[in-house]
């Protein structure tokens, strides 16, 4: 996974536009920077966890074998369904935004892009964690 060094470096912390209360940022992840086009991030719908799946895996590859930005809605429920929950007893979705720990409002609107995403909290990577219900 490559980091957003620039962005990495200018926003250590971050402001909640609507409660206004500071978040610290783990980190910033553009899965499309320096060729690394081959990562689908999901946001846990309950708690800052996000989780990150390379495409290269095996599970991911047997249930869609596109890329992320290929997914129509059936393929991403497909994925979604085949998560295990989050720690939390929360679902990591595609479409959840990034959202604020303390009112869980959504901070999308901070990213500008579709193409960054916030790390805010733990971090799920498909290659180190089995990720899979099955
Ligand atoms: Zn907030
Ligand atoms: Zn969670």
């Amino acid at each position: 996974m490559e980091w957003c060094a620039v962005w990495r470096a200018l926003l250590k912390n971050i402001t909640c536009p609507s409660c206004k209360k500071t978040i610290e940022l783990q980190g910033i992840v553009n899965p499309i920077h320096a060729g690394f086009n081959n990562t689908a991030v999901l946001y846990c719908d309950k708690c800052t966890s996000t989780l990150i799946i390379q495409v290269y895996d095996k599970k991911y590859n047997i249930l869609v074998n596109k890329l992320p930005w290929l997914l129509d809605q059936k393929e991403k429920f497909l994925i979604e369904n085949n998560l295990k929950p989050c720690s939390c007893g929360g679902s990591y979705k595609f479409d959840e935004p990034p959202r604020c720990p303390y009112c869980r409002n959504s901070m999308q609107s901070l990213l500008q892009d579709k193409i960054h995403y916030f790390i805010l909290g733990n971090r799920i990577d498909s290659d180190k964690m089995d990720i899979w219900k099955t």
